[in-house]
């Protein structure tokens, strides 16, 4: 075979195209820049449902913004409003911020959802560490938001930072939304998806959520949730009566809430099939399918508004703690989580349209 038909051969097969081994290496020789910028992220106390620490959220917005602009996306940071309060005052909403890398219209677009907020730590609640100090113990890195959902954030942020570093063009159109009230019911996002159906995700063919953990220590795609009902109770001065004093509020406020609908994706779609590809280049073995029995409520909002197919594609561990005391991901499943994201968007990119 003579050069210029091995050439045709590799164009035409696509072998040429993808250069997974370098990207890899890229991967493997910034281990540990990955994760001083998780160590910086760990350190925010962005605790959305704290409004004391709604600075440390808007910083932590900010952070994120400002980490999608040094890798060179279009970033904008949408103001959503504001949150009322139960004491009758409100206050700002952490802005959503989005960014968008390539506009190819050859190419496939995927949207990368994640939040930068975290639920409430406390080390006298029973960390063993500090839950804002990235504490590495054994290969495992402890901290608030480690796995939920803050190092998967950084992973994708680090799949398009590692193809624009070795400039190699990405295989598909990249887009983010990051959001910071998650933990709280996603306060703000469902209207600004609607105000956005026709701008931001009208060239968006697919949705990717890695906002879920394996469930076991094999890799996982998930294609369903089941969703969830939960209680705000409100007690203001709750004193046994005869403690109370004569007109103190003395009064306890119950509200249901509907956290969300189940979701449930078809396995089968070339979305997991992209994903289990993926899987297998990066860990060698077939992936869980699973159905969750928690909820991501968003994922049900964006089928509902704007029709697109999503995939929830996690890289946490089974046994990462989520919204619990200790809460970690390991080094392994960051580091080949990323390379996981890596593939994935190459396998995506293989997609046909139809
Ligand atoms: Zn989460």
């Amino acid at each position: 075979m003579n050069c210029i038909s091995l050439v045709c051969l590799l164009l035409c097969t696509g072998v040429s195209s993808f250069r997974f081994e370098e990207l890899t290496q890229y991967v493997n020789s910034h281990e540990e820049e990955f994760i001083k910028t998780l160590r910086q992220w760990i350190a925010v106390e962005s605790d959305s449902s704290d409004v004391t620490k709604r600075s440390d959220l808007h910083r932590m917005m900010d952070m994120t913004a400002e980490k999608l602009r040094l890798i060179g996306g279009s970033v904008e940071m949408v103001d959503v409003g504001m949150q009322s309060l139960p004491n009758g005052s409100s206050i700002a909403l952490p802005k959503v911020v989005t960014a968008e890398f390539g506009s190819d219209p050859s190419k496939r677009t995927v949207c990368v959802y994640g939040h930068v907020d975290v639920q409430p730590a406390k080390k006298e609640d029973g960390w063993a560490t500090e839950p804002y100090e990235l504490t590495d113990i054994d290969g495992n890195l402890y901290g608030r938001g480690a796995s939920d959902n803050k190092a998967p954030v950084l992973a994708w942020i680090h799949t398009v930072e590692v193809y624009k570093a070795l400039n190699i063009d990405l295989p598909v159109n990249v887009k983010f939304i990051i959001e910071g009230m998650e933990e709280t019911g996603s306060n703000g996002l469902d209207d600004m998806i609607v105000a956005q159906k026709d701008t931001f995700f009208s060239d968006v063919d697919y949705i990717i959520i890695s906002d879920c953990v394996w469930l076991s220590k094999r890799p996982a795609l998930t294609y369903g949730t089941r969703g969830n009902c939960y209680f705000f109770a409100e007690v203001t001065d709750y004193l046994h009566s005869v403690f109370a004093k004569r007109n103190s509020p003395n009064k306890l406020n119950v509200t249901m809430v509907i956290g969300a609908k189940p979701w449930l994706a078809d396995p089968k779609h070339p979305l997991y099939e992209a994903g289990k590809a993926a899987v297998k280049r990066v860990f060698d073995v077939e992936p869980d399918l699973i159905r969750e029995g928690g909820t991501i409520p968003i994922a049900r909002s964006f089928q509902d508004v704007t029709g697109k197919s999503i995939i929830m594609l996690p890289i946490g561990g089974f046994d990462d703690g989520l919204h619990s005391q200790n809460e970690k991901i390991s080094r392994y499943n960051y580091i080949e989580g990323t390379k996981l994201f890596i593939a994935y968007l190459h396998e995506v990119s293989q997609i046909k349209k139809y």
